[in-house]
């Protein structure tokens, strides 16, 4: 099953809540360059598929959609998890790959909620917020940077990772849409570049090719708040870049699912049957 070239690597950035259309405002260098490299396309929340990112980020990182995973809101109890893993946890437990997964919301990483999403990485990075507040979260998502970058600095093999990024959607909903929203953004953006760094400096040493996607899971009304189907919350998009992506040309439909399929592919390996993926590697 597995042809993997021993190189391959892929990172996955996900930052919740992002709209695509105050993109080409913001100073974004960062996500900018993948686009450059790779593509950045719009990706639409699947019609049955609730804009909340539990069930979002689940169709995400398993490659299957709710009917299959079965997590259709923000507790994940109920949840076919053991059925339809996270790419962390199948490429651990099946893959002989070693996987890591960092972040601050707790049902994504514990046991609370109905959760862990994310049930066996090899390695577990949780930050808790110290409160449920914008600064607390921008405060999170530096110390899961740097949690990443720690592991990324490691002298070990890791050859996938998921990164989760939460202080937009928390500022879109304490503060709607505005200044303080693109603020946000353009500090995820900062962040996203620390974890490419980490990601270059690694890459020159190991000999690793790194395939990087950046992904969000649903969009906000321009009050702040989402899981209607307004253009503004159920346009989502998917930016990557790496060996087989050619650059500027992005696939021609994209779904949430095609995440953890083009991982499992950049790593060479072809998703067994009995896996039932919905999504597909991304193919210009
Ligand atoms: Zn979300």
């Amino acid at each position: 099953m597995d042809t993997a070239q021993d190189t391959a690597r892929v990172l996955v950035v996900g930052i919740d809540g992002v709209r695509l259309d105050l993109l080409p405002e913001l100073d974004t260098p960062h996500l900018d360059g993948i686009a450059r490299a790779g593509f950045l396309a719009p990706v639409e929340v699947d019609p049955g598929t609730p804009t909340m990112s539990g069930p979002c980020w689940t169709t995400i990182v398993t490659g299957v959609g709710v009917t299959k995973h079965g997590v259709w809101a923000n507790r994940f109890d109920g949840n076919r998890l053991d059925v339809f893993p996270d790419f962390t946890t199948r490429l651990a437990a099946d893959c002989g790959k070693r996987t890591f997964a960092v972040g601050g919301w707790a049902p994504l990483f514990l046991a609370q909620q109905g959760g862990p999403l994310f049930v066996a990485p090899t390695r577990l990075g949780y930050v808790a917020p110290r409160a449920d507040t914008p600064e607390a979260w921008e405060e999170v998502d530096d110390r899961v940077t740097a949690e990443a970058e720690h592991l990324l600095g490691l002298d070990e093999e890791l050859h996938a990772g998921f990164v989760y990024l939460g202080a937009v959607d928390e500022t879109a909903h304490f503060l709607g849409c505005g200044q303080e929203y693109r603020r946000s953004i353009e500090a995820a953006d900062r962040r996203l570049g620390r974890l490419l760094t980490s990601v270059r400096q690694r890459s020159g040493d190991a000999a690793e090719q790194w395939t990087i996607i950046v992904v969000t899971d649903h969009g906000h009304r321009d009050e702040g708040g989402h899981g209607g189907r307004s253009p503004q919350e159920r346009t989502a998009w998917v930016a990557a870049c790496g060996p087989g992506l050619p650059a500027g040309k992005a696939p021609s439909a994209l779904h949430h699912s095609d995440v953890a399929a083009h991982v499992y592919t950049a790593l060479g390996i072809t998703p067994d049957s009995h896996w039932t993926l919905d999504g597909t590697p991304f193919t210009p």
